[in-house]
């Protein structure tokens, strides 16, 4: 790619006009970013003390991944195991023992790591059942270095959702939940596998505000069928009648050999909508979220009570470690990466053998250039922001200046500090267009690459 490609095109609405979407791309594109890194063949207690400790000074973050749903929603990646009877029971006694052992591997000093946040995801950790669920919650408390100040978050659906449940995890010490809804319309969502109705939609939310947590639900923009006026109607309807503090907004993402594709495919349901109509979603969303009072916070998160923090997130996207717990989570420890045994049997075979189910990588050392500097622009979009340009690399291309006036004039800055040390902020089209920004950037700088 050339520099002059990395500029954006003026035109009247930043939205569609800005880039060019990558051909049958039916979303922004971005690309992964990918580091070398080699195995480590040592056991989990052997390197991962040291590792620990040395990061002492940053933050740290438990992730416990629950790898069960009721059924498949059709536009989902994230789906392994069906939920079954005594599924509960067992996994959570799976759970109790690897934090254990986990415990045992760190040794006593993994107290002097005070934790900041710690996520319960999935699948959808609100299959479990409260006691269970409430045990794992208890089980951590009891083994590292948790306060009233850490953010304690349980993802959840409706069907399946109950007040009692909500109250003994509360009870246990979460503090957060986070319902994944989609969209709030009851036919729509029953096309995608998603059950529960408008009404049940609304005493879970109530449910969950009464017991005293913080609050945050999510939706999906680019669905099937789904129409401007169908996401403001979503959006309506949390603000006014639901008591959510904050909203998750992301893009649908549409894997090939998805279920989604194949009902489309079959002719089960409408195509997806094309760029146009996709970037028509996200502007009626976040131009209704404005109004009804929610803040842009991250780039896929709005907020309208303060004490909503999306910590989790935060940190999950910047220089924090990650310990993972459950099968098939995901973690790291600085520059080492964790992948806990990617499926039930190897997962719960590891832990009766009392070992910690985890793979790590290392990443190359010292990181490059290239690298440290992705690191620095994914953690900066995340923030609806660009980093100062004098954290930009040293680059050939004197032109930087002009590339962010371009972007600038192209409707993607809110405006070019006047400073080179002063953060460059995305405007509400920089947000959507946010991941392929930071492609772009990289390229800037490291054209050969
Ligand atoms: S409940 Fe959540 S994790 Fe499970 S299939 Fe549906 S969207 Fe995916």
């Amino acid at each position: 790619m050339k520099f002059a490609d990395c500029f954006a095109h003026i035109g009247k609405d930043p939205l569609v006009d800005a880039f060019e979407p990558a051909k049958g791309s039916t979303f922004p594109p971005a690309q992964p970013q990918r580091m070398q890194s080699t195995k480590l063949d040592i056991p989990f207690q052997q390197w991962a003390p040291g590792a620990f400790i040395s990061r002492s000074d940053r933050p740290l973050c438990l992730y416990v991944h629950i790898p069960f749903c009721r059924h498949r929603c059709l536009f989902c990646p994230f789906y392994r195991y069906a939920t079954h009877a005594g599924f509960s029971a067992e996994y959570a006694e799976l759970l109790l023992k690897e934090i254990a052992l986990t415990a045992d591997a760190l040794g006593k000093e993994r107290h002097q790591r005070r934790v900041d946040a710690v996520y319960f995801g999935g699948g959808t950790p609100s299959d479990l059942s409260g006691t269970d669920l409430a045990a794992v919650i208890e089980s951590l408390r009891s083994q590292f270095s948790i306060d009233s100040e850490t953010e304690i978050t349980v993802e959840g659906r409706i069907r399946g959702f109950t007040s009692e449940k909500v109250e003994a995890w509360r009870k246990a010490g979460a503090n957060r939940v986070s319902i994944g809804l989609q969209s709030t319309d009851t036919a729509f969502r029953r096309r995608l596998g998603r059950l529960a109705d408008r009404k049940e939609i609304l005493e879970t939310l109530h449910a969950a505000k009464n017991s005293g947590v913080i609050l945050v639900a999510d939706l999906i923009y680019g669905l099937p069928g789904q129409t401007s006026e169908m996401i403001a109607e979503d959006i309506r309807f949390l603000a006014e009648e639901s008591p959510v503090d904050g909203l998750d907004l992301y893009a649908l993402k549409a894997f090939a050999d998805s279920p989604l594709l194949q009902q489309i495919d079959r002719g089960r349901l409408p195509p997806l909508p094309g760029t146009v109509d996709r970037a028509q979603l996200f502007r009626r969303a976040s131009v209704d979220l404005d109004q009804f009072g929610f803040e842009h916070f991250t780039r896929q998160h709005w907020r309208r009570e303060p004490g909503e923090r999306s910590l989790y997130n935060r940190l999950a996207k910047g220089d924090s470690d990650i310990l993972p717990f459950g099968s098939a989570a995901g973690g790291r420890i600085g520059p080492i990466t964790l992948m806990q045994e990617p499926t039930m049997e190897s997962y719960r075979k590891q832990v009766l053998a009392n070992e910690k189910p985890v793979h790590a990588r290392s990443r190359s050392q010292p990181i490059s250039e290239r690298e440290q500097f992705a690191q620095t622009l994914s953690h900066a979009v995340e923030h609806r922001q660009l980093p100062p340009l004098k954290a930009w690399p040293k680059t050939p291309n004197l032109a930087l200046e002009d590339l962010i006036l371009n972007w600038r004039y192209a409707g993607l800055l809110t405006a070019v500090p006047e400073c080179c040390h002063t953060p460059i902020s995305l405007s509400s089209a920089g947000s959507y267009w946010a991941l392929h920004l930071r492609d772009l950037a990289l390229k800037a700088c490291f054209p050969e690459s």
